[in-house]
């Protein structure tokens, strides 16, 4: 016989609704108030409880919904509608004109209000209309009555006065039945669902919710609303609302409903689909299978879940690293706080729910217990390696590997149609796996029997997929906006089901199953290839492997000239290069002599990673005597060139995504290197009037809160100017508004000013503590293939670069080192002071001859570089079979035509311009500037 509870004495209404709805073959028990009908269920003392909800006049029992909200693993399985019907009740023999008092609950007294007040009658309320019953007969009251059911006068052998005494005939209550286990859901009835939520109160909040059902034509048949005690502060009310909706839970407009409701609503349960009034009473009257005893070991988030369904039906045991005890005590499961407490036990079943990653220390820690007479389960997201850990560890027990692709939230509402894959790995007792199987099965999760081989092939491209795609959707802090899309909305929703879940269930996903790392690699390789298609490019199979960051770096057309240059001359034309930026002269003999001699001595070993003391030294000596600078030895440091010098110095300050400073024009790398390191490079437009110099006003709007550094090429490449002591000042102003932002700066020139004394902001003591200063060997001594050059900052900044360049370099070359030590010597210095006489001639030359054509130039006062105008060439016609568009085309076209490579401005940021390089023979000048000037003036006059 199944045992139905309800609140009230022996012969309540509610006794009556019970029989009335379910029949004469229930026990009803009588429980004194509503709460403990709730516990009962959840203790498993009796099946259901049969609850008043609402009575037509009454209004709603407040409790009750209460109730549902707090009894959350408990479930509506049925609802009746009892007709109310009052009876004026006596102890056996009173008359009415006996009768003083007149006692009952206060809303049976309420409902007949009238005829009492048309009789004359007095009335008191009492907790109960049954009790008000028991009341008179165990007191022999002989002047009272009482207002209760037939049943209750019945029960107590009292005499029924009047019936139907009700005011109104229209007196019904509408019960709930309440149970552990969800309806079971038939095709062919109508169900009923009621459900529980709360949203943050914006304007309109309600009615999108409900905008859920009437859009989908929905009948909603009753909404309640209750205070939300767990509101914030702020909120003084706020509300939980109950609706109750007709619809079969298959039909697909019942699911878009919940869905879109998840979607308005910050709280959402279901409490319940069951049969709609009038419709067949399911119940279940499966026994409880307290014969089969499950064990859990690991009650963390999954473990839970499982644990609070299987406790419905057999005896659960848990055990955790953690205490759970009140969840425990809470889903009727015992608790132990050992192993070995929890081991003493015998369980037919032990589940091993512990995460991916503390598996196989559970499973070696477990099998020193003597387990051959249980079934041990594991439930872990990946496969393959779980049973290979069992296999290994517990080879006397039956393994059963199961994965139930669902968890709390997705499993929230109903396991139905969810997978549950499963491998027979060793089974002798099939009966006690099947228990288990079948346990999921009855729940209508689809059944998959897979290897679990199989399953992590296609675990890795589906699930593992899933939470990696939410993972990295949460790291971009995506955040909802008043224009979300259907779209956008899943992928907030895939955050949040991903981040629900652990990170170390995330990791073990990852780690332990073999496959996933295939499938990062190729979530990696798809975006490279997105990537690339939207920067119109197309990413080379053999290039899949090469790291973004150097994908991204284009080749530099001074390279792409010299390749056409090296074409011509294969086909034996003789052509004169300019596009690369080093001096026409050679080293000093005197250089070239100690480079010699390093070899013949064999001072060819591995030098100090800073580089020779005794260069460092002397470059010390260089920047006191002629530029009137302190740095020590240990504030310097020799490298590869100045090129690297800048590379390292970027290394040793930049983090992911700061932004580096760079003014057009610019030296061609310093985009680049940025980009190399993963950082953003912030290109500034400057103007022609200020001679391509960066201004303050420039400068400081170009800082933002992610400014790193500033890099200030000084002189200038390829303009060939140096900043004024002016220009400096503001810059300097600027910076020091802004402590944080370091710079660079690259004077790899500065030995080859033509007239003016360079100025520098080295000189700035302000900024002594965050500036570097990189210079070199390759332009003043034209050394550039010796790749030797060195920077100079703090103690601290040296200190890093040191260990960048020991752990990447090693050292600059020791031949190179011993060479440029002949470089500071009186001898060398007139030599430089012959070479900048002649720059000097050759520039006055060039400006004169392109004065007199009246074409524009920027004029350089240093290095050994014209940035001349072409802008005027272009598109003015097709000149030969070239149309000149832009500063490649006019190269192309000046060595195509005249058989002389110059560099496009646009490598360096400026396509009006192209550079030419004047550290030429007298002669070679000659012919290119006459060239040059017939070019333009061709193309111009077009
Ligand atoms: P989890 O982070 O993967 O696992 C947490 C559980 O592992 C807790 O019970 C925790 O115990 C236990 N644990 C962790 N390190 C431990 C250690 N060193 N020694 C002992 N116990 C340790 O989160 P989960 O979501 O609950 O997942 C549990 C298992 O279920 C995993 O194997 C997972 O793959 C599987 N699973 C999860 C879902 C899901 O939706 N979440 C779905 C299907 C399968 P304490 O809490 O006591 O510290």
């Amino acid at each position: 016989m199944i045992n139905v509870g309800y609140q009230g004495e022996t012969g309540a209404y509610s006794e009556g609704a019970i029989y009335e709805y379910l029949g004469k073959e229930i026990n009803a028990i009588s429980y004194k108030n509503f709460e403990d009908v709730f516990e009962s269920i959840l203790r498993r003392n009796i099946k259901y409880g049969l609850l008043p909800i609402e009575n037509s006049l009454g209004g709603s029992i407040h409790k009750n919904y209460d109730l549902l909200l707090k009894y959350d693993n408990l479930h509506i399985v049925g609802e009746y509608s009892h007709r109310i019907i009052h009876n004026l009740i006596v102890y056996p023999g009173t008359k009415l004109e006996d009768i003083d008092l007149v006692i009952s609950h206060w809303q049976a007294l309420s409902q007949c209000k009238d005829y009492l007040n048309n009789k004359n009658l007095k009335y008191e309320a009492k907790y109960d209309t049954a009790g008000s019953c028991k009341f008179i007969k165990e007191n022999e009251k002989r002047n009272m009555a009482a207002i209760a059911s037939s049943r209750a006068a019945q029960e107590y052998g009292l005499e029924i006065l009047d019936s139907g005494i009700e005011d109104n005939k229209n007196n019904y209550t509408r019960f709930l039945l309440i149970g552990l286990n969800p309806c079971e859901i038939k095709e062919e009835i109508n169900y009923k669902t009621s459900l529980v939520f709360s949203f943050k109160n914006v304007p309109g909040a309600l009615h999108k919710a409900l905008s859920a059902f009437a859009l989908r034509d929905i009948d909603l048949t009753k909404i309640e609303s209750r205070p939300n005690r767990d509101g914030s502060k702020e909120e003084k009310y706020s509300y939980y609302f109950y609706v109750d909706f007709i619809c079969h839970p298959s039909k697909i407009k019942f699911s878009n409903s919940l869905r879109h409701l998840r979607e308005i609503a910050s709280f959402l349960r279901i409490l319940g689909t069951y049969p709609k009034e009038g419709e067949e009473v399911i119940i279940n009257t499966n026994r409880m299978k307290e014969d089969y005893t499950i064990g859990i070991l690991g009650f963390g988030r999954f473990g839970q879940f499982l644990g609070k369904e299987f406790a419905k039906r057999f005896r659960v045991l848990a055990t955790s690293r953690t205490s759970y005890e009140m969840v425990a005590h809470n889903y009727n499961i015992e608790w132990y706080n050992t192993l070995d407490d929890f081991f003493s036990k015998k369980m037919d079943c032990l589940i091993v729910g512990t995460s991916i990653l503390s598996f196989e220390k559970i499973i070696k820690k477990i099998s020193k217990y003597d387990l051959k007479d249980t079934l041990i389960v594991d439930v872990c997201s990946v496969k393959t390696f779980p049973k290979e850990i069992m296999l290994k560890y517990l080879p006397n027990s039956d393994l059963l590997c199961t994965h139930p692709m669902f968890g709390p939230d997705s499993g929230k509402i109903s396991w139905a149609g969810l997978p549950f894959v499963y491998e027979n790995v060793r089974i002798t007792n099939k009966k006690r796996a099947m228990e288990i199987i079948n346990f999921f099965g009855e729940k209508g999760c689809a059944m998959l029997e897979l290897s679990c081989e199989k399953h992590d092939e296609y675990a890795a491209s589906s699930q593992f997929i899933t939470h990696l795609t939410g993972r990295i959707l949460a790291k971009l802090n995506l955040k909802s906006t008043p224009i979300n899309t259907n779209g956008f909305n899943m992928l907030l929703g895939l955050i949040d089901n991903t981040e629900s879940d652990s990170f170390e269930l995330f990791r073990g996903l990852y780690k332990f199953n073999k496959n996933s790392e295939f499938e990062l690699q190729k979530v990696k390789n798809a975006f490279k290839h997105i990537y690339a298609e939207l920067n119109d490019r197309k990413i080379n199979q053999v290039d899949l492997g090469i790291s973004e960051n150097v994908l991204c770096i284009k080749e530099s057309k001074t390279s792409q000239m010299l390749e056409m240059v090296l074409k011509k001359r294969e086909n034996g034309e003789k052509v004169i290069s300019l596009a690369i930026g080093q001096p026409g002269f050679i080293p000093n003999n005197k250089v070239s002599m100690n480079g010699i001699k390093a070899i013949v001595e064999n001072k060819v070993k591995y030098t100090k990673v800073s580089g020779i003391l005794e260069l460092r030294n002397k470059i010390s000596n260089y920047l006191k005597v002629s530029r009137g600078l302190n740095y020590n030895s240990d504030e310097l440091i020799c490298t590869s060139g100045a090129k690297n010098g800048v590379y390292l110095s970027l290394q040793c300050l930049c983090n992911m995504n700061d932004e580096i400073i760079i003014p057009t024009p610019y030296w061609v790398s310093y985009p680049s290197m940025v980009k190399l390191l993963n950082c953003i490079p912030k290109i500034v437009k400057t103007k022609k009037e200020n001679k391509f110099c960066l201004t303050g006003k420039e400068l400081e709007k170009s800082i933002t809160n992610m400014t790193k550094v500033l890099i200030l090429c000084n002189p200038n490449n390829p303009t060939g100017v140096s900043y004024s002591k002016k220009q400096l000042n503001e810059i300097v102003y600027v910076l020091q508004k802004n402590p944080q932002i370091y710079v660079i700066t690259d004077e790899i020139y500065e030995g080859l000013m033509h007239e003016e004394k360079f100025v520098s902001l080295s000189e700035y003591k302000c900024l002594r503590e965050r500036l570097i200063i990189v210079s070199g060997f390759s332009k003043t001594y034209a050394m550039c293939g010796y790749r030797l050059g060195y920077v100079a900052s703090t103690k601290n900044i040296i200190k890093y670069i040191n260990r960048i360049q020991g752990q990447t370099i090693g050292c600059p070359s020791s031949i190179s080192q011993n060479a440029a030590l002949s470089c500071f010597t009186d001898e060398v210095s007139d030599w430089i002071n012959v070479q900048r006489e002649d720059l000097i001639n050759k520039r006055d030359y060039i400006i004169r001859e392109l004065d007199r054509e009246k074409i524009n130039y920027i004029k350089p006062n240093a290095a050994f570089y014209i940035f001349v105008e072409v802008k005027d060439c272009f598109n003015r016609t097709i000149v030969d079979t070239s149309h000149v568009r832009n500063s490649i085309d006019f190269c192309e076209h000046f060595l195509n035509r005249y058989n002389i490579a110059c560099t496009p401005g646009v490598s360096f940021g400026n396509d009006n311009y192209i550079r030419i390089c004047y550290s030429i023979d007298n002669d070679v000048l000659k012919q290119v500037v006459t060239n040059l000037i017939k070019c333009i003036n061709n193309l111009r006059l077009k």
